[in-house]
Order: structure tokens, then C-alpha cells, then sequence
């Protein structure tokens, strides 16, 4: 293993398959029966757990509660707001029938099928405005029942064509943030919060650079006014979009009847907004912070933070240094790592070393130290970092080690977050002509991040996507993005650069 990488192909090689061999070598996912779906496995699942919860913390932090709505919507709650419905549409598992009939077949067995169709049918929620926004209108009276600051954690559905494990799947886990408000300005101001909510999340917990901005017409969610995003690059110089807030200004409150008595005395209709984040995610994480070896997780969100391999070369002093390393485990244990407690596992699985040290780095545990009995005289334990390369151990004295051990942690957190920053940065580009952008995109070009100034239509937005698989990703927020200048496919007067790039 000495020259030869963990993971086979390298990301240089083939980066898709890269991804898919990483998510296996982690053990983080699997391909189910059923087209589209996977079975996240635990140290996947550790993951999402450990997101959840971040992430969910920073909710209830800026006022918002958890609540729990149906999984099937009636389809007569999609076809009130005829522009969301019709976005959905090629996306949508209708539920059509309500029982099962056994039929006897000629040769003994039995066969069940699907009877007693519903007067109505059910759509499986891709996304639950709809359904929400019954319920609001149930508990929106005066302005006094305002505002309404509710998410929900589940699972939704959207029969994606081109499924990729945790990128792009048709079921997949997320949360959905729901609000409604009195004013227009305030739910303008709750979509720009949770954006930035996400932008934090991502940058401080994920190690994630991501470019918040605004879609254009043409990428924005269906019945939406506005929708912000965050877009973050990955290795291959693609573009993910992580996450998204919406103002949808009165559409759905219209659609769904959330109205109130104002402080005028007169009904009005409410301002709503809907955010969501997925196990999406994940794979970001996966392609932003992997190497040749496999994933290296953040601190932060690793499901384990520090394994702990203890050394047992003579069956004699076996027990002495597990107990030794179980030990310094329940001391790191008490210690905490930004309010949580230190994760830390002791691998005591008695396999050959080199395989166990392995599967660690492709498990991408941030900290593995190993223990034996000479290290026990010696108090010292050895130090090996994911963030460096597989072979660079260091013996420090372990009291030092306890003492440093959050510092330690926080600079492999920063250096992941220096890194995927370097690499975006590299591949971002000021670009001014049709030409230039035609060949920073052509076929085999690496590509990256195109800054342009941009002054189209949809329909021109949509010639280049169907041409070239390029699209705005965002225009992004910051003066840093605003000159004048003129666009590059229509040379019409622009006053502000867009994000292009290829995207998963
Ligand atoms: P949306 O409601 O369409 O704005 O979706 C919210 C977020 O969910 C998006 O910004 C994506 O990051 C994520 N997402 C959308 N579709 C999928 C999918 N098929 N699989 C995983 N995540 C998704």
C-alpha cells in the first residue's frame, strides 16, 4: 500500500467513480432494490445525525419549532398553485389505491393486486407547501397568530431519472423549514436569515466554501418569487447546489388560504417562505474533502472524532494496554469539542493492524492515534492526522495530547475549509467574451466557475444549458460581483457578474 492509493480509480482517473468507490469504502451507503433509493448505513446515518442536530440547534436558535405533516398530499392541494404542480409533475409517486386483492394463480401461487382506488389520489410529498399551507390556514386568525416559524425533519420523494447515491436520489431525508408572515419585508428577511443560516452551517461545520446568491428565473423552485442558494465546487470544478431558501411571497397563501385579520381591521393574505437542506449534503462533503485514500470528515460532523487503535503485539500485555487505552478514551470522553462531547472509539478488534489502520483513513476519522505497551512507558501516544498523508505519525506525550487535543481537531477543521477555498479559487474565473467562455467549457476542458456578466433571457439561459450543460448557478450577493460591463452572449449593458458552471 505504500505508493498505490486506498481508493481505486483516483479522483484524477475517473472522479464519479472515485465517488461511488469512496462511498463504499467508507461504508457510508448502498444502492437498494428499489431504483433511486439507498440504504444509509450507519456511519453514513452518524453523519446525518450529527447534522440534524447542528443544524437543528441553529433553528430553534432563530426562533423556529419542530412539527410533524402528513406524507401524502391530495393531489387537488398540488393543483392549487398551477406553476409548483406542473414544476413537480415528472417527479411525482401518485398513490392511486388503498388495498391489496390475493388472486389465485393457475399454478398454486398467489398473486396480490392493487384494488379499491381512491376517489382522490395521493401524491407522495416532494415538498410539503401545500399540506403546510392548509394547516397554516387552519391556525392563522389575526396578525397576532403571526408570525408562524415552523420545520420538519423527513423524507420526500421526487422520482429523479438520474439517481446518485446521497447527490441525487428519489427519496431522500431533509428538512423543511416553513414560515408565514404579516408583512412582506419580514418573510423577505426570514428567507435571507435561513440563507445565511445555511452559508454559516456550511462554512463553520461542513468546512465548506460555498457562494450564496440568488437563482435566476429559469432555476428558481416552482411557484417561487425569489430563491437563494449556496453553491459550493467540488474537486472535479462542478457545482452543487447545497442548499435553498425561498420567498414565495403570497403564491402559496393564495393557493392555500392563509389569511388574517390585520391591524387595519381588513383580511390579508399572509407572506410565506420554505427552506430545505438534504442528505444532499453528504455527498458534498464526500467530494469536496475526499482524497486518493478516501473521505476525510471535518471534526466538527465526524460520527468519531479520534479512534483509538491500541498495539497489542504479545498476548501477555494485551489486557494492560486495552484497559491503558480505555482509559485515555473515558478522559477524552469528558472533554468537549465546540459544546459536545469528545466522540472517541477504541477499536479492540483483533485484525492485523495495517488492515484496521486502513479502514479508518478510508472511514476518514480525523484523529487516529495508536497505543502499545512501549508507548505506555513512555506516556506518549502517536498522532496520525487524516488531513496529512497516510504515513505521517507523530509521538507526542500524551498529557500533551489530551491538553491539545480541541486545537489539534480545529486546525484539521480549518485546514479542510483553506483547502476546498484554495481549489475553488484557483478555478474561478473573470471571463468576458462568448469565445472565451465556449472554450473554458469545451468538452474536455476541466472547467470551473465562469464570472460573467449576463443580461439574457430564460430562453437564452436555456439555449446555452441545452448546448453546452452549463447554467447560472447563482448571481451571487457582494459588491465584489458588481461592475458594469456588457453581456457576453447578447452584449446588452450588465451592471453585475453570474456564476456559470456545469453542476450535479
Ligand atoms: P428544493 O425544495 O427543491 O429547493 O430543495 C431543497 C434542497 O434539497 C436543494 O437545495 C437540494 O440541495 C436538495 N435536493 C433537491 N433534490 C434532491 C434530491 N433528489 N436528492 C437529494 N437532495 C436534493
Amino acid at each position: 500500500m505504500s505508493s498505490a492509493t486506498a481508493i481505486t480509480p483516483t479522483r484524477a482517473d475517473d472522479f464519479p467513480e472515485w465517488y461511488q468507490q469512496v462511498v463504499r469504502a467508507a461504508d457510508l451507503a448502498e444502492n437498494s432494490e428499489v431504483r433511486g433509493c439507498m440504504v444509509i448505513k450507519p456511519w453514513g446515518f452518524g453523519l446525518w445525525e450529527n447534522i440534524q442536530r447542528q443544524l437543528d440547534a441553529k433553528f430553534k436558535a432563530t426562533g423556529h419549532v419542530n412539527a410533524y405533516f402528513p406524507l401524502l398530499i391530495p393531489l387537488s392541494y398540488l393543483e392549487k398553485e398551477a406553476e409548483h404542480a406542473e414544476g413537480f409533475a415528472t417527479e411525482c409517486a401518485v398513490v392511486t389505491h388503498h388495498r391489496l386483492e390475493a388472486q389465485k394463480q393457475e399454478d398454486g401461487s398467489t398473486k396480490m393486486v392493487p384494488t379499491g382506488e381512491l376517489a382522490e389520489p395521493f401524491v407522495i410529498r416532494p415538498t410539503s407547501e401545500t399540506i403546510i399551507g392548509a394547516a397554516f390556514a387552519r391556525w392563522v386568525e389575526s396578525y397576532r397568530d403571526l408570525p408562524l416559524l415552523i420545520n420538519q425533519w423527513c423524507n420526500v420523494m421526487r422520482w429523479e431519472m438520474r439517481p446518485r447515491l446521497f447527490l441525487r436520489t428519489a427519496e431522500f431525508l431533509w428538512q423543511e423549514g416553513h414560515t408565514a408572515h404579516e408583512t412582506e419585508q419580514e418573510a423577505m428577511e426570514e428567507a435571507k436569515l435561513m440563507h445565511g443560516v445555511y452559508e454559516e452551517f456550511l462554512t463553520t461545520h461542513l468546512a465548506i466554501p460555498v457562494i450564496p446568491g440568488e437563482k435566476s428565473a429559469r432555476e428558481r423552485f416552482p411557484g417561487a418569487v425569489n430563491t437563494f442558494t449556496v453553491e459550493a465546487m467540488v474537486q472535479d470544478r462542478k457545482a452543487i447546489q447545497a442548499g435553498t431558501s425561498h420567498f414565495l411571497g403570497q403564491n402559496f397563501a393564495k393557493a392555500a388560504n392563509i389569511e388574517f385579520l390585520g391591524r387595519d381591521n381588513i383580511r390579508h393574505l399572509a407572506w410565506t417562505t420554505s427552506w430545505g437542506m438534504s442528505t444532499r449534503l453528504i455527498g458534498t462533503l464526500i467530494m469536496t474533502h475526499g482524497d486518493d485514500d478516501g473521505i476525510i470528515l471535518p471534526p466538527r460532523i465526524a460520527p468519531t472524532q479520534i479512534v483509538i487503535l491500541p498495539v497489542t503485539p504479545k498476548p501477555e500485555t494485551r489486557d494492560a494496554v486495552i484497559d491503558a487505552c480505555e482509559a485515555l478514551a473515558k478522559t477524552l470522553r469528558s472533554q468537549t469539542y465546540h459544546n459536545e462531547p469528545l466522540r472517541v472509539h477504541v477499536d479492540k478488534r483483533d485484525i492485523p493492524g495495517g488492515q484496521r489502520n486502513w479502514e479508518w483513513i478510508k472511514k476518514g476519522v480525523p484523529i487516529r492515534l495508536e497505543f502499545g505497551p512501549r508507548d505506555i512507558e513512555k506516556r506518549s501516544v502517536a498522532v496520525s492526522r487524516r488531513d496529512k498523508t497516510p504515513k505521517g505519525k507523530e509521538f507526542i506525550p500524551k498529557e500533551q495530547f489530551i491538553r491539545d487535543v480541541e486545537e489539534i481537531l480545529d486546525s484539521i477543521q480549518t485546514t479542510l475549509l483553506q483547502r476546498a477555498t484554495a481549489l475553488r479559487d484557483a478555478n474561478t474565473k473573470k471571463l468576458e467574451t462568448e469565445a472565451e467562455f465556449r472554450e473554458y467549457f469545451k468538452e474536455d476542458a476541466p472547467g470551473g466557475f465562469a464570472l460573467m456578466h449576463w443580461a439574457g433571457s430564460s430562453e437564452e439561459e436555456e439555449r446555452i444549458a441545452k448546448e453546452m450543460k452549463v447554467t447560472i448557478r447563482c448571481i451571487p450577493k457582494g459588491d465584489q460581483y458588481a461592475e458594469e460591463g456588457t453581456c457576453f452572449l447578447t452584449g446588452r449593458p450588465s451592471n453585475r457578474r453570474v456564476v456559470f458552471a456545469r453542476s450535479y
